[in-house]
């Protein structure tokens, strides 16, 4: 989008422009002096001049809904990538958003010198447009964080994405295949479509990409695995139920037949100091029988 000073600015360069080339002054000329290019009509689709075009910086994109200028893209392509990043897309409630793709005309705005239909003795500039093309950008939603400190490990686990041994979560779509992983870290599902359409064209044979928040059943497969890889380190053997890892420190009493409380303090601090970095334990404060439950998460 233009801002102010930058639509000043170009304003200030089209009445320059026009005022010089009115003047009778040479286009070629006028666009070295002021650093600009020149195109001439073989660039332009839609009309026809002689001379050159004063290409003023930028470009212009448009989806069909409104042109917007973009004085500093170096490219056509930039300009019509600014077009879709600056805009709004999809349904912000839509909480499963997928890939979309948006078709972006875009051009370059030159300035040339024609003469008055209906007058031949006089002279108007006129704006043509210039290497006008359409571009297509595909925009893919965005990946959800992480669990803390993680970056996504994308799995095929049967157990949580079904299909067959031999190619988990993998099922026949068109002439491509739907593919769903989940994360090893966050239990949250990537759902790959290699045919996917274009609702707008019908085109076929896409590829597009969704996330799904977590469930109870990907949850419960990360605390398996996590309680897996911590088992290794931790003192006391863990279990992994309904997505919670835990274990049961035996209660230490003095001789009182009181809980000895530094002394399950000490046991605590063990099993801590053993897990690894971003792991650590505590009390849930219940107990069963003579052992006191032990929640490991995160943290
Ligand atoms: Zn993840």
């Amino acid at each position: 989008m233009m801002t102010k000073q930058e639509r000043k600015r170009e304003r200030t360069l089209i009445v320059q422009i026009t005022t010089r080339l009115l003047a009778g002054e040479d286009a070629q000329v006028i666009a070295d002096d002021l650093g600009l290019q020149t195109a001439d009509d073989s660039r332009c689709a839609r009309y026809t001049y002689d001379g050159v075009a004063i290409l003023l910086p930028g470009a212009v994109a448009d989806d069909g809904n409104a042109e917007v200028e973009y004085p500093e893209a170096d490219t056509l392509r930039e300009a019509a990538q600014s077009y879709v990043d600056d805009g709004d897309r999809g349904d912000p409630d839509d909480d499963e958003p997928s890939t979309s793709w948006v078709d972006v005309w875009a051009w370059r705005v030159g300035l040339v010198l024609v003469p008055v239909e209906g007058d031949e003795d006089k002279r108007d500039v006129d704006t043509v447009e210039i290497d006008r093309e359409r571009y297509t950008i595909k925009t893919d939603p965005d990946e959800p964080e992480c669990a803390d400190g993680c970056e996504h490990d994308w799995r095929s686990p049967l157990s949580v994405v079904g299909g067959i041994a031999e190619n988990p979560g993998v099922w026949g779509h068109g002439g491509g295949v739907v593919m769903t992983e989940v994360c090893r870290h966050c239990g949250c599902y990537r759902v790959t479509d290699t045919w996917a359409q274009r609702m707008d064209t019908g085109e076929q044979g896409l590829r597009s990409t969704k996330y799904r928040e977590a469930d109870d059943e990907s949850l419960a497969w990360v605390a398996r695995k996590d309680a897996e890889m911590l088992d290794e380190s931790s003192p006391y053997s863990l279990t992994a139920r309904d997505g919670r890892i835990s274990t049961a420190i035996e209660v230490i009493r003095n001789a009182n037949g009181d809980e000895d409380e530094d002394a399950m303090t000490r046991e605590l601090e063990t099993l801590r100091a053993a897990l690894p970095a971003g792991w650590t334990a505590d009390w849930t404060g219940s107990y069963s029988g003579d052992e006191a439950d032990v929640e490991i998460i995160r943290g």
